[in-house]
């Protein structure tokens, strides 16, 4: 992954010189080279040149310290204050974050990076790799941070590009002692492992931010379409939720313990975008991520973009996990964003042994939203996440109803325009959670709340 443009540059400084910040775009200027050869042609008498030379010394050691120095005072010129003082206007930063859930000699901080943008505007927060074996958020973040030109940006984003480092080099969704880090916010500075690093990311990072869009992929050899997961019951989540493209909306209200959940409660207006397969960088996905959060960034006025046209973005307010009832080698017969109506073929399960095959058909006209990838299952395996299409509505038509209190196209239950027909539809199926595709009773029996 190697970063493009001045980006590069600022990667290669910061091997030397890593706790400092660095002006990419607003430095001070310079003395130009063609100074000097211009007043030494000029007819400047002898006399004035050596307190000439001493000013123009001054200045250039006065430059290059504020430039690779520590950050100067600049007064009210400053942004939100994270991981340290205030953010410098204007520039782009490296922080880290020490969560303190490591031996103090052995500790590497977690790197977080900063476009403080020259304007003021929100702190848009982006988190990745919560779960360490999800990749392809960390490449949406390095993508987006090091697109944005500070100088043109009003605001600040936050990136986060690898929360869960101790997963993330180990290849694994969880933390060292096998918890869960998403089952475990806000945190506690008391608790356990997993509960003072939640602890630790929340009162550091989280709570600075405006916005925060928490990027996950799929788990356990799943795959999701790109979507956003965000309660729709709350108008400001709903407002947030419209301005990701056209990027699918799946009503959910987050389930207690994950960063949306525990950011919403503390008043940070906060989606999930789900992305893609585990343990992969998929290019294609990422650049829908990557888009989709660019066009949150537009819709929040912290970037400046050329008109933009109105994009169309389903919105699912249930879904349905469809099941194996029987064991064996799983060959899906749809693919992922594919409609389906019901009783139709998802997909067959083969005992190798018997021979015996089994259909999974769909019990609903819906839309596959995630799904397993073939792989050998057991019974009861959560094998195709289906988006009902009579549940599913334009997020732009649902919240111009919200606005309204007028109904449009009716989803499956209540009128479009009725605040409660957006609230947490009780029933829905509840394995649909940020990001906790199976119950827990499939994940490994040492996987535990406390
Ligand atoms: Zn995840």
């Amino acid at each position: 992954m190697v970063p493009e443009g001045p980006s590069a540059r600022t990667l290669r400084q910061s091997t030397f010189v890593s706790t400092r910040s660095f002006k990419l775009r607003a430095s001070p200027p310079k003395n130009k080279p063609g100074t000097l050869k211009t007043l030494s042609n000029s007819v400047i008498p002898i006399w004035l040149w050596l307190p000439l030379s001493f000013v123009l010394v001054a200045t250039a050691v006065v430059a290059e310290s504020v430039e690779r120095g520590p950050r100067p005072s600049l007064g009210g010129e400053v942004g939100p204050r994270i991981l340290g003082p205030p953010v410098t206007r204007g520039t782009f930063e490296y922080r880290y974050w020490a969560s303190g859930q490591s031996l103090v000699g052995l500790s590497v901080p977690t790197p977080v990076l900063i476009v403080s943008g020259a304007q003021p505007g929100p702190t848009v927060c982006l988190t990745g790799a919560v779960h360490g074996d999800e990749l392809n958020g960390v490449e949406i973040i390095r993508r987006v941070l090091f697109g944005l030109d500070p100088t043109q940006t009003n605001g600040t984003v936050v990136g986060v590009p690898i929360v869960n480092l101790h997963g993330f080099r180990r290849s694994s969704r969880y933390l060292p002692d096998r918890r869960d880090l998403n089952r475990f916010f806000p945190g506690d500075a008391r608790g356990s492992s997993a509960a003072r690093l939640a602890q630790s990311l929340f009162s550091e990072i989280v709570r600075h931010c405006s916005y925060l869009v928490d990027i996950h992929t799929g788990s356990f050899h799943r795959t999701n379409l790109a979507q956003i997961r965000a309660d729709l019951g709350d108008a400001s989540i709903l407002k947030l939720a419209r301005m990701f493209g056209d990027i699918a909306v799946l009503n959910n209200p987050g389930t207690v313990g994950t960063l949306r959940r525990a950011a919403m409660e503390a008043g940070i207006a906060a989606v999930t975008m789900e992305i893609g397969e585990p343990l992969r960088l998929q290019p294609e996905q990422v650049e829908v991520g990557a888009n989709g959060i660019l066009d949150l960034l537009a819709g929040l006025g912290v970037t400046v973009r050329d008109e933009v046209k109105p994009k169309v973005q389903p919105v699912y307010y249930q879904s349905t996990w469809s099941r194996a009832d029987d064991g064996g080698i799983l060959l899906a017969e749809v693919g992922l964003g594919e409609t389906v109506s019901v009783g139709q073929l998802l997909g067959t399960v083969t005992d190798p042994i018997t021979n015996e095959r089994k259909s999974i058909v769909s019990p609903v006209e819906g839309r596959v939203i995630g799904m397993a990838i073939n792989q050998v299952v057991m019974p009861g395996f959560a094998a195709f996440h289906l988006g009902h299409l009579t549940g599913s509505v334009g997020v732009a038509q649902a919240a111009k109803s919200l606005a309204t209190g007028r109904g449009g196209r009716q989803p499956s239950r209540g009128a479009v325009g009725d605040l409660s027909s957006l609230t947490p539809i009780p029933g829905v199926d509840e394995d649909v959670s940020d990001d906790l595709v199976v119950p827990e009773t499939e994940m490994e029996p040492d996987d535990h709340r406390e």
